[in-house]
């Protein structure tokens, strides 16, 4: 069986001013001094922070990432964010696809994957977020809908450059809410033979994380689900002593 190295990421949205810089330090001190962490950290500020987080994360080994970007490299895009530019500033990585941007800026799955493959062409990783809603679920389309997504939203390049998958239900983003175990290793398990039917023993290295309601107290549980190789944490990223205790369930 193959091993990946953990991955949890924090998505602070849109959270953070200068002082949330102090969160950073709180989180990079809590990494340096106690036990070496055994999951790879990123933090996904605002664009305004992000420059002052890769730079502050560089000694404690925390990596920085966008939270979105445009499919193209530079051009007449008012308020939009380039890959490249994102890169510049220090990110590693950069999320692609949140339901917040599929549902409140109308994104699709073709635009999530152009917004991949420029990430990848600005040397960054891109995290790939899937999830169906909850009326989808209850209508036992959650397995169908997420593959279609993950089919139509996963640039071929994952063959071979380093990309991310964040399985993220919408309905237990910032609700508390969570599947079941059960619901998660099935999901994960969809996730992964749709990877190996794609890429072949490649697939089998693409971390696969989950995201939604992530929170100290249900991290261990979740992040020992087969095929759960890290997780996605949006609230509970914003306090360095939460995340800290997430990191730290791997
Ligand atoms: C997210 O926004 O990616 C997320 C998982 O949020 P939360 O942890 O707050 O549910």
């Amino acid at each position: 069986l193959t091993t990946i190295s953990p991955l949890i990421a924090g998505n602070w949205k849109m959270n953070g001013l200068t002082h949330s810089l102090d969160e950073m330090a709180e989180l990079a001190r809590l990494l340096t001094t106690g036990a070496a962490p055994r999951a790879i950290v990123v933090v996904c500020p605002p664009a305004t922070l992000l420059a002052a987080v890769a730079a502050q994360g560089a000694s404690s080994g925390i990596l920085a990432g966008g939270q979105d970007c445009h499919p193209q490299s530079s051009g007449a895009h008012t308020g939009d964010i380039s890959a490249s530019m994102l890169a510049d500033a220090g990110a590693q990585f950069v999320i692609v696809g949140h339901s917040e941007r599929r549902q409140l800026h109308g994104e699709t799955n073709e635009i999530v994957r152009s917004k991949a493959e420029a990430a990848i062409g600005a040397g960054l990783k891109p995290i790939i977020c899937i999830g169906e809603t909850e009326a989808e679920r209850e209508s036992g389309q959650a397995e169908h809908v997420v593959s279609g997504q993950l089919a139509a939203a996963l640039p071929d390049a994952a063959a071979q450059h380093e990309v991310v998958v964040a399985y993220e239900p919408v309905w237990a983003i910032g609700t508390d809410r969570t599947p079941s175990l059960e619901d998660i290793a099935a999901m994960h398990t969809s996730i992964r033979t749709c990877l190996t039917e794609r890429f072949g023993e490649r697939g089998e290295t693409i971390r696969i994380l989950y995201g939604g309601s992530v929170k100290p107290h249900n991290a261990r549980e979740i992040l020992n689900v087969d095929n759960v190789n890290g997780a996605l944490v949006g609230g509970a990223s914003l306090l360095a002593k939460d995340f800290y205790t997430i990191i730290s369930a791997v």
